[in-house]
């Protein structure tokens, strides 16, 4: 039998509860948090960012950099969502050279904890600090003594969403680790930056966790990443793909994997950006089981890939792509690869005979 129910009214959802929901899908985690501050401060070309967490980021966290700053102009738009100075017309996606364009960060990060940010550009010869509420509204603003860039703080993440609130607290180690494994991709990919995270716990004074020189090529972060030992057991690559695409990066050689845990030492990027591509990571580690079953390959690659051909712009944190042609992209990767490892197949199979 049908039931009847009588028809619900349909009513627009307050905006500060709609600015919230929006707000939590571009803010995931920590990481995602600390993310689009770096990003932020490498779009603003400095070439020293540092990353200050105040117990492993539950209590505050804090993106300082040596970037352009931000003129007074700006001030009062700085926060309000879909307010940006990357993108102005959406043929522009085509063309897109920086990591941001949907002005969606700090207004999201203002939707979930407290933000402030200090100021300076070179046109000013003292610094400002800003103060903005849940709405993305700058609410107050003060002279301070800064050199020329911005730092971005925010305090209490996720501290009026419930439910994320414990799991933050709960997951923090974990949200931490995500964050430290970020932080490494940004250190090997930026050249010229340098990069420090920090840690203050309790009372304790501030550890240095993560710090590198800005050298100048991606080999050499590497080497600072993950040491010269490490780097010793890599292979170059450098492979053309189809459509004016190529991919350049470092694998591991066979034999010299990274043990059992898969991700935290495999790195994908596509035109210098940190993304997920799943299926590339599932490539890499099934033509490398074909010779080690024992351990995951460290797997550095970076894909050019023409801006008109790849979308960004296919979930909020921007992590997932959408390729014209990803297809291909990957048979001539799996192609390349196996020629990278052709020795190894070949000693393999001569193995599996005898
Ligand atoms: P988007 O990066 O997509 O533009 P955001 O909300 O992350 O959106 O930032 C809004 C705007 O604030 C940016 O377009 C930029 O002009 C300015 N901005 C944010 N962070 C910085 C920074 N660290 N240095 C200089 N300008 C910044
Ligand atoms: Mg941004």
């Amino acid at each position: 039998a049908m039931a009847y129910v009588s028809s619900p009214t349909i009513k627009p959802i307050n905006k500060g509860v709609v600015h919230k929901i929006c707000a939590g899908q571009v803010i995931l985690d920590l990481s995602s948090a600390v993310k689009e501050l770096v990003e932020n401060s490498l779009d603003a070309g400095a070439t020293s960012i540092e990353v200050a967490l105040k117990e492993y980021g539950e209590e505050w966290f804090q993106v300082i950099d040596n970037g352009c700053g931000i003129s007074p102009d700006n001030f009062k738009v700085l926060a309000l969502k879909h307010h940006t100075s990357k993108l102005a017309d959406f043929p522009d996606l085509q063309f897109l050279t920086t990591f941001g364009f949907r002005g969606e960060a700090l207004s999201s990060l203002c939707a979930l904890g407290n933000l402030t940010v200090e100021t300076r550009t070179r046109n000013e010869s003292t610094a400002t600090h800003l103060t903005f509420d849940n709405a993305g509204l700058l609410v107050a603003e003060r002279k301070t003594a800064r050199q020329i860039g911005t730092t971005v703080t925010v305090k209490k993440l996720f501290s009026n969403l419930p439910v994320r609130s414990k799991e933050f607290s709960r997951n923090i180690r974990k949200e931490y680790g995500k964050l430290i494994s970020l932080l490494n991709a940004y250190a090997i990919i930026a050249k010229g930056v340098r990069l420090v995270c920090t840690n203050t716990f309790g009372k304790n004074m501030k550890s240095v966790i993560l710090k590198t020189q800005g050298s100048g090529s991606i080999k050499d972060n590497i080497i600072t990443v993950f040491g010269m030992n490490t780097f010793t057991c890599l292979e170059p690559l450098s492979v053309s793909l189809s459509g004016n695409c190529k991919v350049e990066g470092f694998i591991s050689k066979s034999g010299y994997g990274s043990g059992r845990n898969t991700g935290d030492r495999q790195f994908v990027f596509v035109n210098g950006r940190p993304v997920d591509m799943p299926k590339v990571n599932k490539l890499v580690n099934e033509l490398y089981r074909g010779m080690n079953s024992r351990q995951y390959p460290i797997a550095i690659m970076n894909f050019t890939i023409p801006t008109a051909a790849c979308d960004v712009n296919v979930t909020p944190d921007k992590r997932k792509l959408f390729f014209s042609d990803e297809g291909s992209i990957l048979q001539y990767l799996r192609v390349a690869l196996e020629k990278v490892y052709s020795p190894n197949f070949m000693t393999y199979s001569a193995n599996l005979v005898e």
